[in-house]
């Protein structure tokens, strides 16, 4: 107990403390002295320079622990690092949007209340083909507002190939669950047809929901049911796409399914997500026929899972570059890195690699291969160039180490024990930020 004595009182550590008002250098102190009590009652040393440790905790009070990391993975949606980094449209929409008041709720015309959805809704219905859209918080969301208001209550048929679950708690028959509705099994892991589906409608049926296999495909012995023929059953079906692809001409998005064709087919309603192939903020998209959309939008879920002003401004200025289908690629960073040329890619790979080698690392360019990611794409490969850096004098281990804890953090791949960094997701203005984060690593 005489090592619990001897540490000094809040009020005393804290005068050690510069530079910070009186209250924010006591609660550095506390803290401080809370952590080394523990660490003594712990049965070890407290540290030897208590009032160091507590400057740079004040010091730090300010600092957000959300902040820039530099992605050189080459994984384009990587749902860790916040899955798609927004245009700059959308960046200066949110930056209006945050710094004032706005007339997210107002219209303008008459002077009355308006809805935050009439910001969006025409956008998104003239890009997908439907008649009327409702904008929530996340994908996921979509399809428990979607399912909640046409078969709550009632039964909602899906595939046993399609009971999934996408990541992060997201699993088909859980959120069926919380919609209310009852789960319908029809057909099997491999194999579904479209007479299962015919056999499980009775009164009680509220819809059918199909689900995309977003992260992972079945091979071999496999069927599932065209969207066309599972909308000529009568059912309103619900389609969750997962990602959604909205610019159909994008080369490498073929494997995603298209909003505008689940419309075309007439489902009620398709969901799809704001922030993966879309290239936007956290979003979710539910787009179909206007009176199943009015029913969604009435339930009361769809104000629970409202999306924010914020959100929203990064998703209207988002979809109006969609407007333009010659300018989006480029407009877009998602589109723009899935599609970047390899000439684009070798010459960013080479201001890096020139950059660490004068800084005294060694570093080769090599071929490699990276996933989309963010539950897209699972089969494509997006071959190109990356740096491959030899991590001596640390071992690789100690490098990423040192690499996510300097003061922007790089994260990168490894390979053969070498560190590699891929130049499709690093934006040309980070280059020189990525350059000095990794030889102040290696140094
Ligand atoms: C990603 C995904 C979701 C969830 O979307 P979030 O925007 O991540 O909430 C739902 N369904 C499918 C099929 C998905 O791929």
């Amino acid at each position: 107990m005489g090592a619990l004595r001897s540490l000094p009182s809040v009020d005393e550590l804290s005068r050690h403390i510069d530079g910070v008002s009186r209250e924010v250098a006591v609660r550095a102190a506390r803290a401080t002295l809370g952590e080394a009590r523990t660490r003594v009652l712990a049965g070890s040393q407290a540290s030897d320079d208590l009032a160091g440790e507590a400057q740079v905790r004040a010091a730090a009070t300010f600092e957000p622990t959300l902040k820039e990391v530099i992605n050189a993975t080459g994984v384009i949606l990587h749902t860790n690092l916040g899955r798609a980094p927004l245009p700059a449209a959308a960046r200066d929409a949110v930056t209006r949007a945050a710094e004032g008041y706005s007339n997210l709720e107002y219209d303008l015309e008459t002077g009355r209340r308006g809805s935050r959805q009439d910001h969006v809704e025409s956008l998104a219905a003239e890009l997908t083909g439907a008649d009327a859209a409702l904008v929530v918080n996340n994908g996921a969301a979509a399809v428990l507002v979607a399912s909640a208001a046409l078969a709550g209550r009632l039964e909602l048929i899906v595939s046993r190939g399609q009971l999934i679950e996408i990541g992060d708690a997201f699993r088909i028959p859980s959120i069926v669950a919380q919609s209310g509705a009852t789960l319908v099994e029809v057909g099997t892991t491999n194999r579904t047809h479209v007479e299962d589906y015919a056999a499980a409608m009775t009164e009680s049926t509220g819809a059918i929901l199909r689900v995309h296999q977003s992260n992972f495909r079945s091979l071999g012995f496999v069927e599932d049911v065209a969207i066309e023929d599972l909308c000529r059953l009568g059912a309103p079906v619900i389609d969750d796409l997962g990602s959604g692809v909205l610019a159909e001409h994008v080369a490498g998005t073929a494997d995603e399914p298209s909003v505008r064709r689940s419309i075309e087919a007439g489902c009620a309603a398709v969901c799809c997500s704001g922030d993966k192939l879309l290239g936007g903020p956290q979003a979710g998209l539910v787009v179909g026929r206007r009176e199943a959309i009015a029913r969604c939008r009435a339930h009361p879920l769809a104000r629970v899972v409202r999306i924010d002003k914020l959100s929203l401004a990064a998703l209207e200025a988002t979809l109006r570059l969609y407007l333009d289908p010659g300018a989006v690629t480029s407009q877009v960073p998602v589109l723009a890195m899935l599609t970047a040329s390899d000439e684009a890619l070798r010459a960013r790979a080479e201001a890096i690699r020139s950059g660490l080698s004068a800084d005294g690392a060694e570093v080769e360019i090599v071929e490699t291969s990276a996933k989309v990611g963010g539950g897209a794409l699972p089969l494509l490969e997006l071959t190109g160039p990356a740096c491959s850096v030899d991590p001596a004098p640390h071992g690789l281990d100690q490098l990423t180490r040192r690499l996510r804890s300097g003061a922007v953090p790089v994260v990168g791949r490894a390979r053969e024990r070498r560190l590699l960094l891929d130049p499709r997701t690093v934006a040309d203005g980070q280059v020189a930020a990525l350059v000095s984060a990794v030889s102040a690593a290696l140094g």
